[in-house]
């Protein structure tokens, strides 16, 4: 088993990161930035390590900087948790080139995943559904454009190849707009990613999102952990997130998943991983693969009763997962809110001091969050402060847990989405199961 870890990220998954340590014994190094001094897991991490100042750049971001912390601290493992380091190819590369264990996927696969051609290309290999589109990168020449959109057939979708946090990405509704939106999305491209390569994906209407948990060991063995509901978006960021997803028919489930599960032998994939899909009239379409633990993985937990991050350190501890498929029972059903620090009329970030914190309690309620009385909310990163999760039998269970929990839920001094949530889980449409990602925006719009 590891024996130091360092955990290169800050706020409820580091959290979540130091309290798997402990419970397996294993000693923890904090790095913070000078915001962060007052995080809850510096505070019982057995070493924390300042990395310089507030801005991410410069300290959560700043490779060299989480890497000297390391040697420093003589840890075993970088633990990167999600957002920040956590898909960047060059970061694992660096770590393990400097005798670290990265607790994640090998770089070659990270890289695989962050371009979405050649994601794309690996999966429709391992025989995983894929939007139809182009095959590989759209061509410069506008006649093959052209055809390529007839075979796709309207709405289309360009996407960067390089894209991602829902940028980079045009929908294009007929011909006559085609090549003029290509050429706005490649240069957009270019800019914000140093990479002007598009593709074309057809534009699916109203998809649900639906996600695969699969946890692998990098020697060929793999395991899915189910699905997910992540369909309550707002500008591409998850809202709620469920598990498992409802109302899914029984033998594309299945199919999916056995994909995912050989996809990740087939790639000799490593640690905890998510193949993220759009689900629309029954049909799994994949999108891309997040190479890393995400932050709604409680409702897996929850469901499944696996740790996540617990199998994250046990692979890269090099033991086998702990878990065998056959015995990978699934039973209840979960749900998870995102509390968010802004404001709930114009969703602008909402930092501050919390003058008060009551975290909701009781069967079936877990709260990962970082945040208690007195703790200042710094401007400087992502408006995560608490993840209200909560498990039932079945999902009117959950649900009703739910609005119990948000209606415990106290947070003063700072404004929070909370209200937001407590609307969300008395909704009829959200109640009833299945709404499209576009449903939570519409319902916004809509007033
Ligand atoms: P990112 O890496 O930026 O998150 P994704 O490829 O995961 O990009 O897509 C982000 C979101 O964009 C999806 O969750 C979905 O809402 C929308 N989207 C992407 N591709 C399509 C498509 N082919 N049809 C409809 N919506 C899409």
């Amino acid at each position: 088993m590891l024996e130091k870890v360092l955990i290169a990220n800050r706020g409820e998954i580091a959290l979540r990161i130091l309290r798997a340590c402990k419970a397996l014994g294993i000693q923890t190094v904090a790095v913070y930035s000078k915001a962060d001094a007052d995080l809850m897991h510096v505070r019982l991490a057995d070493e924390a390590i300042c990395i310089g100042p507030a801005g991410a750049s410069q300290s959560y971001l700043h490779a060299p900087a989480i890497i000297s912390a390391a040697e420093v601290s003589n840890a075993d493992a970088i633990h990167p948790g999600y957002g920040f380091l956590a898909e960047n190819a060059d970061f694992a590369e660096q770590v393990e080139q400097s005798g670290f264990i990265f607790i994640g996927p090998r770089s070659e696969t990270i890289r695989l995943m962050g371009d979405k051609v050649s994601a794309k290309d690996a999966m429709k290999a391992a025989n995983v559904p894929t939007v139809p589109g182009s095959d590989g990168p759209l061509p410069d020449d506008p006649a093959e454009m052209i055809e390529i959109g007839r075979q796709v057939g309207y709405p289309v979708i360009i996407k960067a190849a390089a894209g991602g946090g829902g940028r980079g990405m045009r929908v294009v509704h007929n011909e006559a707009a085609l090549v003029n939106s290509v050429q706005i999305t490649k240069s957009e491209a270019l800019a914000a990613f140093g990479s002007d390569v598009v593709y074309m994906e057809k534009y699916l209407q109203r998809p649900r999102h639906v996600e695969i948990q699969v946890i692998a060991d990098g020697n060929g063995n793999a395991i899915h952990l189910g699905d997910r509901d992540c369909s309550l978006q707002r500008r591409h960021q998850k809202v709620i997130e469920e598990a498992p997803a409802p109302g899914i028919d029984p033998q594309a489930r299945a199919d999916v998943a056995a994909a995912c599960v050989k996809a990740c032998q087939e790639i000799g994939y490593r640690g905890a991983g998510t193949f993220e899909f759009l689900y629309e009239d029954g049909g799994f379409y994949f999108i891309e693969m997040n190479t890393r633990v995400q932050v709604e993985h409680p409702v897996t937990e929850l469901i499944t009763g696996v740790d996540i991050v617990r199998e994250q350190l046990h692979i890269a501890s090099g033991l086998p997962i702990s878990v065998a498929q056959e015995d990978v029972r699934f039973t209840g059903h979960a749900l998870e809110c995102r509390i968010n620090a802004e404001d709930p009329q114009s969703f602008m970030p909402s930092p501050g001091r919390i003058t008060t914190f009551h975290a909701p309690g009781g069967p079936g309620v877990r709260v990962d969050s970082h945040i208690y009385d007195g703790y200042t909310v710094p401007p400087f990163y992502d408006s995560l402060i608490a993840k209200i999760i909560t498990y039932g039998q079945d999902r009117d269970q959950a649900m009703a847990r739910m609005r119990q929990a948000l209606d415990e839920l106290v947070i003063e001094g700072i404004r929070t989405n909370t209200q937001l949530h407590r609307e969300l889980v008395r909704d009829a449409s959200f109640m009833a199961g299945g709404v499209s990602i576009h449903y939570l925006e519409s319902k916004l719009e809509d007033g």
